[in-house]
């Protein structure tokens, strides 16, 4: 799993793919539409992206992603997946003002504690959401054969047990819809991939058409965002991104702030955003946002005390989620999920866009593997499953411990003694270089958690904590 996943995460785009479709179609043109997109577009000979939603007229905010207003960092695995497959996006989003944070420009605190420099330069983007999706979307739909279909998937057509299309509603302006009709259609598509989020209709329609739903696992994750922006009139010494958690001991008597981020993003702008779980909201109202913040370390007065730029925007997100394409019985061949559709984790984790261009790698992967396209495309969920598996084991695995900590639930020891070693491996790499590097790369998504479990890694985390608790 450890070198597969690797290899995923380092996939580079291959000039001589074959061409293995006429029309491939992806039904949703947000980040992992596009990505798959990207993917499609050197193996189909025309590739259409269905999207309800103008983004040929808008580079903000837009109703098919309600959380875009909230904080979007592409951490380092993404951002790496991207810039090989779609160069130059970094460079325009630092152009266009976003930063390119390295661990010399941020300050990441557990609790009360800095976490120690891992002397490794891994680099993340910060950056407002609808700006990434516009630079990534320029890009992907400037490809040949690449184009956008203003219409809401409605439903798929099939044929032997495959699909050979997709039904769709037009949700543009002009001509018929003017006239109060809206075109309905099918397009002929030999492949096709869902991409339409975490309400994807996905498995309703295949339960409806005759196949079987995948499984949803759910795990009750109640997360409370807000975010606000704010002047940047000139850079805090030294620093693009700050960031604070609340693991082991609250301190911040703030409404319950678990998680607090701040990032320097285009227009000369802070973007702040306070995060509580469950009944801890942070607040609605500027005042009670800065209040909150002067709890917290200083950087987070420094920053708020700066003219408002967007006032708070709230996001509640009741669960995480992910669906068990593998454990589908009956699936149609030529079909696809990827992305916030098969797998939406707690986004504290900021693993969501990451995680989509890692499926975008198991496509092209499953595509070269020379996969029978005419059964089921159980090779691709299989390669999806090893992505899910690592994101939802860091962030859900995450959660479940914290969960069940809260509750006093009791779980199997087997269970207990892993919360046990990753509890230590956290506080560990707050102090050791070497741990701090391991569990950053883990959390960057860059390697699999499964390399947490080195033996080299456990001994370091178990000597760690001997020593803060003899200490
Ligand atoms: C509060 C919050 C904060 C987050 N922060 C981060 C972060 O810091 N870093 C990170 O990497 N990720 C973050 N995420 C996750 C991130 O938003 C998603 O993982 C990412 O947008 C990829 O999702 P997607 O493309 O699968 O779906 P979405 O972005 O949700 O897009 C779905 C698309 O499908 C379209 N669609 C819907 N229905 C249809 C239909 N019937 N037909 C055709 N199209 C349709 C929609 O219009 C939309 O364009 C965060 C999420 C939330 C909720």
């Amino acid at each position: 799993m450890v070198t597969l996943f690797e290899s995923l995460v380092g996939a580079e785009p291959r000039h001589d793919a074959p061409v293995l479709f006429d029309t491939a179609c992806v039904m949703g043109g947000s980040i992992a539409g596009l990505l798959a997109a990207r993917v499609l577009s050197d193996r189909a000979r025309n590739v259409v992206i269905i999207e309800p939603d103008d983004t040929a007229a808008t580079a903000g905010s837009r109703p098919g992603v309600p959380q875009d207003q909230q904080v979007h960092t592409l951490l380092p695995a993404g951002r790496l997946w991207i810039e090989r497959w779609l160069p130059g996006v970094s460079q325009e989003a630092q152009d266009r003002g976003a930063s390119l944070v390295g661990p010399d420009q941020q300050f990441v605190g557990y609790d009360d504690t800095p976490q120690v420099p891992d002397g490794v330069d891994h680099q993340f983007l910060a950056i407002g959401r609808p700006l990434l999706e516009t630079l990534v979307r320029d890009r992907v739909t400037a490809l040949p054969h690449v184009s956008v279909l203003r219409a809401r998937a409605t439903g798929l057509r099939y044929d032997d047990g495959a699909v050979t299309g997709v039904r769709y509603a037009e949700t543009g302006t002009g001509g018929q819809a003017e006239r109060g009709e809206r075109a309905e259609g099918v397009l002929a598509a030999d492949f096709v991939v869902d991409a339409m989020g975490r309400s994807s209709r996905l498995s309703h329609w295949l339960e409806q058409d005759g196949y079987d739903q995948p499984p949803l696992e759910r795990l009750q994750t109640p997360v409370n965002y807000a975010t606000a922006l704010f002047e940047r009139p000139a850079k805090l010494p030294d620093l693009d991104a700050a960031t604070v958690l609340q693991l082991f001991t609250p301190r911040y008597p703030s409404g319950g702030v678990s998680v607090a981020a701040a990032t320097a993003i285009e227009g000369q702008q802070w973007l702040v955003m306070l995060m509580g779980y469950g009944d801890h909201r942070p607040g609605r109202t500027i005042d009670e946002f800065r209040a909150q913040c002067a709890a917290l370390p200083p950087i987070f007065s420094d920053v708020t005390s700066n003219n408002v730029t967007r006032e708070v925007v709230t996001y509640h997100q009741a669960e995480s989620r992910r669906r068990h394409f593998t454990e589908a019985g009956r699936l149609p061949a030529r079909l696809v999920s990827t992305g916030d559709a098969v797998a939406s984790f707690n986004p504290v984790y900021g693993q969501g866009m990451s995680s989509a261009a890692l499926h975008a790698s198991c496509l092209a992967s499953y595509l070269d593997s020379g996969a029978d396209l005419d059964q089921a495309a159980t090779g691709f969920f299989r390669l999806q499953q090893v992505v899910v598996d690592a994101a939802w084991a860091v962030s859900a695995g995450g959660d479940a411990a914290r969960i069940d900590a809260e509750n006093g639930t009791q779980v199997p020891e087997e269970v207990r003694q892993q919360r046990r070693a990753m509890e230590q491996i956290v506080r560990a790499a707050l102090v050791d270089a070497d741990v701090s590097g391991a569990f950053n790369n883990v959390s960057y998504m860059l390697r699999h958690p499964g390399t947490l479990f080195d033996p080299a890694i456990l001994e370091k985390a178990a000597a760690a904590t001997e020593e803060a608790t003899a200490g």
